[in-house]
């Protein structure tokens, strides 16, 4: 391992990869950052399970090598993306099954799950190890998420090892298995104990990344700061803590070519900053596809969500039917849990002249309303980044935020004597509760009407840079500490051996 150098050979290892395979923001993250630490210098392979959706997309993939796994054997494939290269794991647990990665049509997660992401982790583990035929030393494995959680434990148990990063992008998702279950997967009683993948007598996928990587980040500085409390660290708080100044946070940048106003091809009508007054083309044309009343004037809220109690989605349902007699539009795009979608469909029925609810997951749509609505909201409890405030600042739709996580770092109150006038930017109000989403819409709809201080928060948001170079350098930093935290180990284990 050439440790010299700064231009890092990187694995990155993640379970989700826009465009082909996405149910949040890990997709969009893996499908831009590995991009962008390339333009910074880094060797990046991308690693990801070989699932049916992601075969049917590509060009036949070429054959590296079968990896005879603890957990059974496994094929790695490689293809390319956007000029990384993309290995794939294959296995039938990944290809012979359709649409979401986790779960089954009916919203239920597919029972094997553990199973399939041990897999995967062991798979990461040996292409780590330089095992897979590929002649290629990563300096850094970068994992992601519960999914890839036990790719740094396993890693933990080779003295030459590379360096670990493990980037938390929803704490709250953590793979947590029954013992026995674990004990099914025979994977090794060393990593079970509770400074290792111990959780209150289970064991947890994504603690085998807080406890054994290197390095721990989450996407944004402030969910860094709040998932060491009791009240955001979903019971990991002890382990985070106990990581110190290993654990920071880096904010997520957006492919900004990918989201821009001037050229996405599912506008009804592109525009720029200097041609805002465009914008409300998308507008007319998303009341229609919405089949609101089309009206310029009145004000029209936009939402695109996993429908989870993380989005507070109940709180904003809650706030619409708190304030009937206020003149405003919504219009809500959402996936999820079920009983949410009931509970917007009985409001759009309720209001069917003020609020259009559409379900499932639809990019095209999902564009219409970034670019449609004039206010979007994002009342979530807690938010480790979020994406869509980026993209609406991008869009010219203010966002409208709880001040919670990335929201928090990213979005700046309009009404907010501690900033600075050419950085005033959104709405945030201070939690997801009824009362505060109600205020914060009234006051949004106050400043809507004012149409030239409008236009400048407009055009404050489209006129700031979002894109992954920032956070690609920051990433680098973190990998030059990670490294230097492994040979630290190496020399030191060597030491004591001595
Ligand atoms: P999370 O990862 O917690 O769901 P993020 O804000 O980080 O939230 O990322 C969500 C991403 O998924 C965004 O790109 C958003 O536009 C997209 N998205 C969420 N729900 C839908 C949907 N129903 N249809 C299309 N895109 C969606």
């Amino acid at each position: 391992m050439d440790m010299q150098k700064n231009q890092y050979n990187v694995l990155f290892a993640c379970s989700e990869l826009t465009p082909w395979v996405k149910t949040g923001g890990l997709a969009d993250v893996s499908g831009s950052l590995p991009h962008a630490l390339r333009r910074a210098g880094a060797e990046v392979k991308i690693v990801v399970p070989g699932y049916r959706a992601v075969l049917d997309q590509i060009d036949r993939p070429q054959y590296v090598c079968h990896l005879d796994l603890p957990l059974g054997p496994v094929a790695v494939c490689c293809t390319s993306l956007a000029g990384t290269e993309v290995l794939l794991v294959t296995h039938p647990v990944f290809s012979n099954r359709n649409g979401n990665p986790y779960m089954s049509d009916d919203d239920r997660a597919w029972p094997d799950n553990p199973y399939r992401f041990a897999l995967f982790s062991q798979a990461v583990s040996e292409i780590g190890l330089n095992r897979a035929n590929l002649d290629w030393q990563p300096d850094i494995v970068h994992c992601n998420d519960w999914q890839t959680g036990l790719t740094p434990a396993l890693l933990s148990l080779s003295h030459q090892r590379p360096a670990t990063v493990f980037t938390v992008h929803n704490l709250a998702y953590q793979g947590n298995i029954l013992y026995n279950a674990y004990k099914e997967l025979e994977l090794p009683d060393a990593l079970f104990h509770a400074d290792g993948l111990e959780f209150w007598g289970q064991a947890s996928f994504i603690k085998g990344g807080l406890a054994y990587a290197d390095r721990v980040n989450t996407v944004s500085p402030g969910y860094a700061n709040e998932i060491k409390t009791t009240e955001f660290g979903a019971g990991m708080e002890g382990m985070l803590n106990s990581r110190g100044e290993r654990v920071s946070g880096i904010l997520n940048g957006i492919d900004e070519e990918e989201w821009n106003p001037e050229t996405d091809p599912y506008l009804k009508q592109n525009y720029t900053a200097d041609s805002i007054d465009l914008k409300i083309e998308n507008k007319i044309a998303l009341q229609q596809r919405m089949k609101l009343p089309v009206d310029k004037d009145i004000p029209l809220l936009g939402s695109i969500s996993r429908l989870a109690i993380q989005k507070g989605i109940d709180v904003l349902i809650d706030a619409i039917k708190a304030m009937p007699d206020e003149r405003f539009q919504l219009a809500i795009l959402g996936a999820g849990e079920t009983d949410l979608q009931s509970q917007l469909s009985q409001l759009a029925d309720r209001y069917p002249e003020k609020v259009a609810v559409r379900f499932g997951y639809d990019e095209s749509l999902s564009r219409a309303i970034e670019a449609g609505s004039d206010i979007f909201v994002m009342p979530s409890r807690y938010e480790p980044c979020g994406l869509n405030q980026f993209y609406s600042l991008r869009y010219g739709t203010v966002p409208l935020v709880t001040r919670v996580g990335g929201l928090a770092d990213t979005v700046f109150d309009v009404d907010s004597s501690d900033t600075k006038k050419d950085q005033k930017n959104g709405i945030v109000i201070d939690a997801a509760t009824t009362e505060h989403l109600v205020d914060g819409i009234q006051r949004a709809l106050v400043h809507y009407n004012d149409k030239a201080q409008w236009k400048a928060l407009q055009r404050t948001g489209m006129r700031t840079s979002y894109s992954w170079n920032r956070s690609a350098s920051e990433y680098i930093a973190l990998y030059a500490k990670a490294i230097g935290d492994n040979l630290n180990r190496m020399s030191v284990t060597r030491y004591a051996n001595v």
